[in-house]
């Protein structure tokens, strides 16, 4: 048998070059390969038509170019559109369009499925099933900015689907220096936010990296009994502890961590929770998002109303904290935070998902 092929959509540019060289390829035409990849959309090696008929032929004979393939594109009302994308293994994934908030914006995930298990969120209820690579990840961006007419254009990305960024590091900061390439879509980090449930070791890692994404902590709680309850790993990472890796974190001038708050109807969304949280960001350059919970069948919550919303807002508000409130999009196709889930994705074990969660 002849050994695997290398995936074209795994290697960085300056990978790329070391692959061609060691196959006496020019290095020159790896740049060529990346402007068919992610700023023409190409996917089949034979369309770089720029490239010799002789080179393409050895092109593929050492390398393939794997590209998740659309297999549902639902439009919803607000002009949300969620992707279903089949992997090579056939494992599916979801990745959502978000036009005008007011920038275009791209959700996509970085796990089939979450090791997480927060108790309103659907994906959690999968469990995970495996990490995506990079070439995964950053292939969600190329399909979808090639289906939407984004290639040319400039667009957000945030990693607020499936999955939990820091628990998946090298190949999610791996697909991000890929999308930042000059070569590619020039993705600039500033326009990149990494949403976290905030696993202690990958955040101390994220403040050291040279292409540093925008911070969002998925805080949704002002106790740890609270805390531990809705977001399980709480009991490893406490609110104290990933509290003070913000207040040392690294931003640069004029950022902000941005700390999201889902409202769960009468569980954390009290004057007192609001005033908590208040005092929890104290010496934090922060702003608060809150997300009035996407309701979903199996989620045993509520969604508050908008007048409880509207108080909780006006609590922080008062306390000289920029808040906002996250307007939920596509939820008439379940594409809203939360609702993304695969059909038939297979449950990883209590124990394995346990092993997963230690670093
Ligand atoms: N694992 C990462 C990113 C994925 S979720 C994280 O937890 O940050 C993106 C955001 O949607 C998180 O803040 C998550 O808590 C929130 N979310 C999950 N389920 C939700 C639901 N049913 N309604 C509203 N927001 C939800």
């Amino acid at each position: 048998m002849s050994p695997p092929r290398t995936d074209l959509a795994e290697l960085e540019v300056g990978e790329l070059e070391g692959a061609l060289d060691a196959q006496e390829v020019e290095r020159f035409h790896a740049r060529q390969i990346y402007r068919w990849i992610y700023k023409r959309g190409v996917t089949e090696v034979d369309r770089m038509t720029d490239l010799s008929r002789t080179l393409r032929e050895a092109i593929k004979a050492e390398f393939v170019l794997s590209t998740p393939r659309v297999v549902a594109d639902d439009r919803s009302v607000d002009g949300t559109r969620k992707f279903a994308l089949e992997l090579a293994d056939l494992r599916r994934i979801e990745a959502v369009f978000i036009p005008d908030t007011p920038s275009m914006t791209f959700c996509i995930s970085t796990q089939v499925g979450c090791a997480m298990a927060c108790g309103f969120c659907l994906t959690g209820k999968m469990g995970l099933v495996r990490n995506l690579t990079a070439g995964e990840i950053a292939g969600q961006v190329r399909v979808l900015a090639a289906a939407t007419g984004m290639l040319d254009h400039p667009f957000h990305i945030v990693l607020m689907g499936m999955g939990e960024p820091l628990h998946n590091y090298d190949s999610t900061m791996k697909a991000l220096r890929i999308l930042h390439s000059e070569r590619g879509l020039a993705v600039s980090p500033r326009r990149v936010t990494l949403s976290t449930v905030g696993i202690i070791p990958g955040l101390e890692r994220l403040a050291r990296e040279p292409l540093m994404p925008n911070l969002a902590i998925s805080l949704h709680a002002t106790t740890d009994a609270q805390r531990t309850a809705l977001v399980p790993p709480n009991r490893k990472y406490p609110l104290a502890d990933i509290l003070e890796v913000c207040r040392r974190f690294p931003l640069k001038t004029r950022r902000r961590i941005t700390f999201e708050y889902v409202l769960l109807d009468e569980v954390n969304d009290t004057p007192e929770d609001a005033r908590r949280l208040g005092r929890l960001l104290n010496g934090i350059k922060s702003k608060v998002n809150l997300i009035p919970l996407n309701p979903a069948p199996g989620i045993p919550y509520d969604r508050p109303s908008d007048e409880r919303v509207d108080r909780f807002a006006q609590i922080l508000a008062d306390r000289h904290i920029t808040v906002s409130v996250r307007k939920s999009r596509g939820r008439d196709i379940r594409a809203a935070c939360g609702q993304l889930i695969v059909e038939g994705g297979t449950k990883a074990s209590a124990a394995q998902q346990m092993a997963l969660l230690m670093p």
